[in-house]
């Protein structure tokens, strides 16, 4: 039998174990382990069981003493069916448990239950099983519950620490996989953080990189917007109005480690202290070497464009204002080529306002809208050959359609768009004239549309990129012949949205041969 004096003194050696768990150990299951261990002992139990209350209201078992863990789920179901039941008073509840535990153990006689409460919020329940019954005194049980009151505080702790380690580990996640580049800095431009992402734009290794300095890592060829070490030296972020929401922004071109450029945008965005000073710095590195290129490309493309239009309207005046000149009387043939000329060319510009404008919609991500009816595509393509045919001499037309070619669904003004745009290239990057063929073929539930020329062609990698908006393989040719770099984009966008595909075969000197498809 345990001597009163003795279970006053070895009660005061648990609070302190409890006590400094609350203190020492932070891992939950370590913090649940003593505390059980600890009431176990203390109480002259054998078994024992803490179980926690999750967000959903459900107890579930996390730290067992002298109970096997196959035994676990079932005691789960049980106790919470204990615990809903709001009839049970104190003495049925454990009574209740008592019975549970002789399945464990049939020595079992006597339970406690020991609510473990933190801000008047039900953390979960320290339930301690014994072989002898023993009356508890109104002394023992406020030593209980003050012992319970003490694991209740370590158990908030380490689930409060498992909380913020969890968030700190999806926060570092979040960061190492960030698909731009990431760089913590402390206030002396050290740095503290350096991702994947950012390796991969400077080619500098985070073990490198971390403890190293800014100006050693982040050397500019080229800087064209913003400056950190200017910013801090005016006395950035502190000197704004709301330095917790001050962001800096610099754009430069980035000297790597192994000597190339890189055109990057970088947000430095400040993080102070409580007491308000700069504590870290994060930067977010973007990438912009697409942009740029985007950018030109869009510049290269205004440049042909404007160029593009005032051709037309220079025609269209230029005839317009000789066939209205008051001191000459023309004759009909004069005004009817001078008109021709006009109605072509008023022609020409309809073509590129309709190019740039579906271009447009298509950019704003609008889709192109079909105006889907029956149509025969044969007499389509019978038709631009014939109008085409009027405006070149150097090139042949010719139609190659099977007679039985089927009538197809689709949008008679987008396809002549589609078709427009293959043949007028065919023309322009033929030079030297040749047969240019327009035909067709049908497969099992589609047909196929060609058109093939025998001009300058083109090479493997610039077959990838022709259908990109604005893209124009660079050689004399191309720069001698207008064009926006719209139209074969245009023809994939009009085709796709009919449910076809388009491709081409081609060779650097052998022609270029157009395929389109599209379902019956
Ligand atoms: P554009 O003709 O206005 O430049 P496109 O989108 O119609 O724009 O064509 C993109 C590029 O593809 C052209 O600049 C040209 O270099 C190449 N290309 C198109 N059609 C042919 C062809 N039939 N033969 C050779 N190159 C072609």
């Amino acid at each position: 039998m345990l001597m009163l004096q003795d279970f006053r003194v070895r009660q005061r050696d648990f609070l302190l174990e409890i006590s400094r768990a609350i203190t020492a150990q932070l891992e939950l299951s370590e913090v649940l382990r003593r505390v059980l261990n600890a009431s176990v002992v203390m109480l002259g139990g054998q078994l024992g069981l803490v179980a926690l209350r999750d967000p959903g209201g459900e107890y579930r078992i996390r730290a067992t003493l002298g109970i096997e863990t196959d035994h676990v789920p079932d005691l789960n179901d049980q106790l919470n069916k204990l615990l809903a039941d709001e009839a049970l008073d104190y003495d049925s509840f454990t009574d209740q448990l008592t019975r549970i535990a002789i399945g464990l153990d049939r020595r079992m006689r006597q339970s406690f239950a020991l609510p473990l409460v933190f801000a008047e919020q039900p953390l979960g329940l320290l339930i301690v099983f014994r072989a002898q019954r023993g009356m508890a005194t109104a002394d023992d049980i406020q030593v209980l519950q003050s012992f319970a009151d003490q694991a209740a505080i370590a158990v908030h702790n380490a689930q409060l620490y498992a909380r913020i380690d969890e968030e700190r580990q999806q926060l570092a996640a979040i960061v190492e996989n960030s698909a731009d580049g990431v760089m913590i800095l402390d206030p002396d431009l050290q740095i503290v953080n350096f991702n994947r992402a950012l390796e991969r734009m400077t080619g500098w290794r985070p073990d490198d990189a971390i403890g190293s300095s800014y100006d050693d890592v982040i050397v500019w060829k080229q800087l064209e917007h913003g400056d950190l070490r200017r910013a801090l030296d005016d006395g950035w972020p502190l000197n704004a109005a709301d330095p917790v929401h001050e962001t800096l922004y610099v754009e430069g071109d980035l000297l790597r480690r192994d000597g190339l450029a890189k055109s990057v945008g970088i947000v430095f965005a400040p993080l102070l202290s409580a007491d308000g000073r700069l504590a870290r710095i994060i930067a977010n590195v973007r990438d912009i070497t697409n942009f740029r290129q985007a950018q030109a490309m869009q510049n290269v493309f205004i440049s042909g464009i404007s160029h593009e239009l005032k051709t037309p309207v220079a025609l269209i005046k230029g005839h317009a204002a000789t066939l209205r000149r008051d001191d000459v009387e023309w004759g009909r043939d004069i005004v009817r080529e001078y008109s021709t000329v006009i109605e072509e060319e008023a022609d020409r510009l309809t073509a590129l306002i309709d190019n740039l404008l579906t271009a447009s919609r298509i950019q704003a991500q609008q889709g192109i809208s079909l105006n889907s009816g029956d149509m025969r595509f044969d007499q389509l393509a019978a038709r631009v050959v014939e109008r085409f045919n009027t405006q070149t001499t150097g090139h042949k037309l010719v139609l190659d359609f099977p007679p039985d070619f089927p009538v197809i669904q689709g949008d008679e003004t987008r396809l002549r768009q589609v078709l427009d745009n293959l043949v007028s290239n065919a023309i322009k990057y033929s030079p030297n004239g040749g047969a240019i063929t327009i035909g067709g073929r049908v497969n099992n539930g589609s047909v196929t549309v060609f058109v093939k020329d025998q001009g300058v062609g083109m090479s493997d990698a610039d077959q990838e990129r022709i259908f990109e908006r604005f893209y124009r393989v660079d050689g004399t040719l191309s720069r001698k012949t207008q064009g926006t770099g719209l139209g074969l984009y245009l023809a994939k966008a009009i085709v796709e949205a009919h449910g076809g595909r388009i491709w081409v075969e081609s060779a650097p000197g052998k022609g270029a041969t157009f395929f389109f498809t599209l379902p019956v």
